[in-house]
């Protein structure tokens, strides 16, 4: 979503969008405004910043075998990216909002805070060593029918398919009469994505059905081994928790949520909660909806959290609010391509980068 806008920025900000290939608007526009020379000058309004996380893998990511898109940093970058968080802001978890709630409080003013999508095991192998030197609360998002489990997302069972099938091209009839050529990465990743497209607009038997034809079809083993240690298992949960982790529920099979009915979708928020809460012994208040943009919300998954019992609930929509609704709060983004000064930017102004 788009933050409401700013006052003269845009002026000054299209001085800065000339073309000057290969770098994005963004990009350019950043290498001014993330300078830390002028962090002194952020956050005339205060306003909540979260941050949206999902995998923090080592290069190099060439032969990477599952969805790409979803890393979203370094250990290098993520380290660097919580040392700039660490000075600039007061980084809080959701049991800190509600506290302040209870009290009567104001959030606080520089209030940030750092939230992972899915647990992935390389949250708890190179995101938490960091957090934990730096003292960095954060939020992960379990996806529960996953943890400890050898099972692939469904996204990364896409990937896997097509990344390591050695076909020369496939057709795929769910995704079209063309077949798909697959001689080149790019290529790969072009069937790929269609195929992720059309997961996401189906009814959730629909895309277990293709994901789960799709290793035949590609000529692709896909067992158990391939999934063997890609997410955290739960002692590891309880380790982060007892230092200063916070767990909040991100479904147990990871539907989008508007494609299932009113049974799983209790199922998928309530019994979530439920186990996180027996595992750590922790008050799970914060739900992530699994691809969580504003088309693909609607009014009775919102329900279904909060009957569920969550406080808050984390969307995918890119922005800051100033008063964010509590059941669709914006996050920024961290991308693997984003470079230290547009992440610096979009934290210090993101009224003016987020447009
Ligand atoms: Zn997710």
């Amino acid at each position: 979503m788009t933050p409401r806008s700013h006052d003269g920025g845009s002026e000054a900000l299209r001085f800065f969008l000339m073309p000057v290939p290969p770098l994005s608007k963004r990009e350019r526009a950043s290498r001014l405004l993330g300078q830390p020379v002028l962090a002194p000058l952020r956050g005339r309004r205060a306003a909540l910043r979260i941050l949206a996380y999902h995998r923090i893998v080592a290069p190099p990511w060439d032969d990477f075998r599952f969805d790409e898109q979803i890393i979203s940093a370094t250990p290098e970058a993520f380290e660097a990216q919580m040392r700039f968080v660490a000075k600039n802001f007061e980084v809080v978890g959701f049991a800190d909002l509600e506290k302040c709630e209870i009290e009567g409080k104001p959030w606080p003013s520089r209030a940030l805070i750092v939230t992972f999508d899915d647990g992935y095991r390389d949250n708890y192998t190179l995101a938490w060593p960091i957090l934990r030197e730096l003292k960095l609360p954060a939020t992960i998002f379990l996806t529960t029918g996953h943890i400890g489990a050898q099972k692939l997302f469904w996204w990364d069972a896409i990937a896997f398919a097509f990344n390591t099938s050695d076909l020369p091209s496939v057709e795929v009839p769910e995704l079209g009469q063309e077949p798909f050529p697959l001689a080149t990465p790019a290529q790969k990743r072009a069937a790929i994505d269609a195929a992720l497209s059309y997961s996401k607009s189906v009814s959730d038997a629909q895309r277990r059905d293709f994901v789960a034809r799709l290793p035949a079809l590609l000529e692709v083993n896909l067992d158990e081994n391939v999934a063997r240690g890609m997410h955290i298992n739960w002692d590891e949960v309880r380790e982060m928790a007892r230092g200063g982790v916070e767990f909040g529920g991100h479904t147990v099979t990871h539907p989008i949520l508007s494609r299932v009915d009113a049974e799983q979708l209790e199922f998928e928020t309530a019994h979530c909660k439920a186990e996180i809460e027996r595992e750590t012994g922790q008050n799970v208040l914060a739900f992530a909806y699994p691809a969580g943009t504003r088309q693909r919300r609607d009014p009775a998954a919102r329900a279904g959290v909060e009957a569920s019992g969550y406080r808050f609930a984390v969307a995918y929509d890119q922005g800051v609010e100033q008063h964010p609704d509590r059941f669709a709060m914006p996050r920024l983004h961290v991308d693997r391509d984003q470079s230290l000064s547009l992440f610096r930017a979009n934290l210090l102004f993101p009224g003016l980068m987020l447009r």
